[in-house]
């Protein structure tokens, strides 16, 4: 199999443009039409020489997703389940961050990328430990939904759009220039993203160059369940990556009731690989607190997590659970999340409820569940 050509770092690209001796104002060409304009072909990329495009043809494969389902409205949270090459699927949800409740146009996006086919970790809760793990996505695999999501948008709304191949010329809609929508990544999607940890950085690495995705590291958030050495590991790193660490639970007894992963890295371990985080990327880290009926929602419980939180500086988002059906766990009643945020706010954090209406729940799916535009906002505040 090629390697894709949307695997590789400029560096990369321009190495390999110099052994078969091509100026380096063509890698310019080749990542303008890749990033900016989000070709799916080599057919299209007219201002390269017909004899480098059938080159680059040989040796890498330009692979884009394969729409197979699309939720939702270009005003509301949309979902988007893709086929990979080997027919697995994975989705992304975009997210308005003001929805467009009057026609107006909603003015952020973010989106939220998979990074496995299923997951290996099996926390009681969560709807993708239920198949266990498949396959870890490759670079080109997580930056094209950013690619995708932004071609399906943009041919959705015909977006007025900037034709580049000069006057008098036809050229396919994949071939043009269109306006960027995401303005936000979080990695919440299927699998643990740092558990395919070189994919996800070269992924991360290539949607933040201003040659690539063009998306501010401050702007990407990476949710992890608590891999200890990889949360090390990403704080050594250059990049300014926000960190949400999904909680769930402030001691180890809840939490390993909840994650098995906390059996691995208890929340003493956990807590000083996120102080290490905390302490060369500054205030970066949320926590992520599902509240489950009888398990991790009673009041006492919020002693413990406030105290963590305090001592990370972490914001704590709440999040009441979102049923998966086959699994006994249950939402707590709406004042007993309340109450527990609350709790939260009196012992000085800062925290966040997520409040769902109604139909905004039918958003939330097996395993990429939904956020609500004012708790994903708040990620970025
Ligand atoms: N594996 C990573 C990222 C993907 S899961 C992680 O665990 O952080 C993203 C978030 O969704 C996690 O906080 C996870 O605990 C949460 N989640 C999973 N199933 C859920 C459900 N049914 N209801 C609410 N949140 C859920
Ligand atoms: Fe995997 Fe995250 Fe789901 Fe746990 S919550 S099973 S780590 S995707």
């Amino acid at each position: 199999m090629l390697p894709d050509i949307k695997s590789l770092a400029r560096e990369a690209l321009e190495a390999q443009f110099a052994a078969w001796r091509q100026p380096a104002y063509r890698v310019t060409q080749l990542l303008d039409w890749l990033y900016a304009r989000r070709a799916a072909g080599w057919e299209v990329m007219t201002n390269l020489p017909q004899s480098l495009r059938a080159k680059l043809a040989e040796n890498f494969s330009l692979q884009t997703l394969e729409l197979v389902r699309k939720q939702g409205t270009a005003d509301s949270t949309q979902k988007f389940l893709w086929r990979l090459r080997d027919r697995a699927l994975v989705e992304s949800v975009l997210i308005p961050a003001n929805p467009a409740l009057y026609g107006e146009a909603s003015d952020r996006h973010t989106l939220c990328l998979s990074t496995q086919v299923g997951c290996a970790y099996g926390c009681k809760f969560c709807a993708s430990g239920l198949d266990g793990w498949k396959r870890n996505l490759t670079p080109d695999e997580i930056v094209e939904q950013v690619l995708a999501v932004e071609r399906a948008r943009n041919a959705e709304c015909r977006m007025p759009i900037e034709n580049q191949s000069g006057a008098g010329q036809t050229t396919p809609h994949s071939a043009l220039r269109a306006p960027r929508w995401i303005d936000n990544v979080v990695v919440m999607g299927m699998g643990e993203p740092l558990a395919n940890y070189d994919n996800l950085l070269k992924a991360l690495s290539i949607v933040n160059a201003p040659w690539g995705g063009g998306i501010g590291a401050r702007k990407i958030t990476i949710s992890t369940s608590g891999l200890v050495p990889q949360i090390r590991r990403l704080a050594a790193e250059p990049f300014q990556f926000r960190l949400a660490v999904s909680l769930h639970g402030a001691t180890d007894a809840v939490r390993n009731r909840l994650m098995p992963v906390n059996r691995k890295y208890p929340l003493l371990e956990l807590i000083a690989a996120c102080e290490e985080y905390q302490r060369q990327k500054g205030r970066m880290i949320t926590f992520e607190y599902i509240l489950i009926a009888g398990v991790n929602d009673a009041i006492e419980q919020a002693r413990p997590l406030a105290a963590l939180a305090r001592k990370l500086f972490a914001k704590v988002n709440l999040i009441p659970y979102n049923q998966v059906a086959g699994l006994p766990w249950q939402r707590p009643a709406e004042d007993v999340c309340e109450a527990f945020l609350a709790a939260l706010k009196k012992q000085k954090v800062a925290a966040t409820l997520r409040r769902e209406k109604g139909g905004d729940i039918d958003a939330a799916c097996g395993q990429l569940r939904l956020r609500t535009e004012r708790e994903l906002a708040h990620f970025f505040t």
